[in-house]
């Protein structure tokens, strides 16, 4: 309540434009997903590694819009690149070089990605993805893991992150549509898996042999703030789709280009046969991708065959526009480089080690899990390894750890305890300074 009243008193203008807003857009939000209690922080500018809200509170920011931005805000080199697009043309719905230029890095990075195409967003990629496995296979089912977040289409709402007391048993979840206007029908398509238990993937397979088009993961799990693959679970399904002829589908919308240069499959190396990205690979612009074999991809071509549809579709007017792909070309080309990945490394090293010192000094129950540039605190001594472990997690806790934080003028990680933080290309050995000393003050006040 103490964090709730500090917030309150420095972001007036914050409610103020809450309750405006409420009037006329749902909930005042344009994803449900940004609005929370009492209100969020509305923003005028970012800039750098800050974001500057309507009260004039400067904070230090590591949410970086979903970690959507590890380059930072308004990067020099890409806001000079876009503002020159933008006098060439926004929109050419025609191939230009551009499509080369944003598209060779990502086959270079992915060992998987021998062809891909643009989309505008995750949701759109993983969608594509799904029903490219779908077309490839001739089957319907896809396996994914309950408590995974894969956008915002009707089979990714299905046991995103259901009510552990909807939900069934850890071995037989029971399918939660997470939103009303789902079709009944739609998890009967979807066979829900326990992320990090590759014996449960293998026992829906086998139940349902020659039913499975694909298995969707994400390489880490960031919907659980960062868990990680352990007992060789990546490797596992790698197998288990080569063994039952499932097309393995990793969703890097957040570990793409974040983890390391190649995501996740190259950080835990295991290529998967499709890969969703969005979010990093776009530095801030709307953009997303979807790639992999090339006898894969090549079963969207062929859906020109005489109006015919006998590919799986891809359309969309916005797809490979010219100000995204200048932004992914330039983002990965000249901004996301070897050396920026081990800056990068180092300052994420720093922030963990300056948490886990604090959490000792103040005799706090917790624990940091870091992986490439993304990181996260757990207020529980509890691993977290699968959806099932998020009942140890203290969200009440957390919310006060976060309000404590903002408070202090540092954006720690999007609002959640299920989210991450992202160090950016533009932070700086003072920016983890000014973010450890204000968890050790507010340290002093949790414990
Ligand atoms: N997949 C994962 C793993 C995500 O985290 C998200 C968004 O957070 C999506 C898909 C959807 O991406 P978008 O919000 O760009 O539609």
């Amino acid at each position: 309540a103490r964090a709730y009243d500090q917030y309150q008193k420095r972001t007036s203008s914050s409610e103020a434009m809450a309750d405006e807003l409420r009037e006329i857009v749902p909930a005042g939000v344009c994803s449900t997903f940004r609005a929370y209690e009492p209100y969020p922080v509305h923003a005028r500018r970012a800039e750098g590694t800050s974001i500057i809200d309507v009260d004039g509170n400067e904070y230090l920011d590591f949410a970086l819009n979903n970690g959507t931005q590890l380059v930072g805000h308004t990067h020099q080199k890409l806001s000079a690149a876009v503002k020159e697009q933008i006098d060439d043309g926004t929109l050419y719905t025609r191939p230009s070089d551009l499509l080369e230029f944003a598209a060779q890095p990502l086959i270079d990075r992915w060992e998987a990605i021998e062809q891909v195409r643009f989309t505008n967003s995750g949701t759109e990629s993983v969608m594509h993805a799904m029903r490219l496995a779908r077309a490839a296979t001739g089957r319907e089912k896809i396996i994914r893991m309950e408590g995974a977040y894969h956008g915002a289409h009707d089979p990714a709402l299905v046991s995103k992150m259901p009510p552990v007391d909807r939900a069934g048993a850890a071995a037989d979840p029971t399918p939660v549509r997470e939103s009303q206007g789902i079709p009944e029908s739609v998890p009967e398509n979807i066979l829900l898996g326990q992320y990090n238990d590759a014996d449960s993937v293998e026992r829906l397979l086998r139940a349902h042999e020659g039913e499975v088009a694909g298995i969707l993961v994400e390489p880490a799990c960031f919907n659980l703030g960062v868990v990680e693959p352990e007992n060789c679970f990546l490797q596992r399904l790698r197998e288990l789709a080569d063994e039952f002829n499932a097309v393995l589908i990793f969703d890097e919308v957040k570990t793409g280009v974040k983890l390391s240069p190649g995501g996740g499959a190259e950080y835990y190396g295991i290529q998967p046969d499709l890969v969703a990205l969005a979010k990093a690979i776009g530095g801030g612009y709307p953009v997303g991708a979807f790639g992999g074999r090339r006898e894969l991809m090549s079963q969207i071509a062929a859906d020109l065959n005489e109006g015919v549809a006998t590919g799986a579709a891809h359309y969309g007017t916005y797809n490979g526009n010219p100000l995204s792909l200048r932004a992914v070309g330039v983002t990965l080309r000249e901004i996301l480089t070897d050396d920026a990945y081990d800056r990068v490394a180092e300052l994420a090293d720093r922030l963990a080690a300056g948490y886990r010192d604090v959490i000792d000094d103040a005799g706090l129950e917790g624990h940091v899990v870091t992986a490439g540039s993304q990181g996260m605190v757990y207020f529980t001594d509890e691993r977290i390894r699968t959806f099932r472990d998020w009942e140890h997690v203290d969200e009440e806790f957390h919310e006060a750890y976060w309000f404590g934080m903002l408070n202090r003028g540092v954006i720690p990680h999007p609002h959640d305890a299920s989210q991450q933080w992202t160090i950016s290309v533009q932070h700086t050995a003072d920016d983890i300074e000014v973010h450890v000393d204000a968890f050790a003050d507010l340290a002093t006040h949790l414990s």
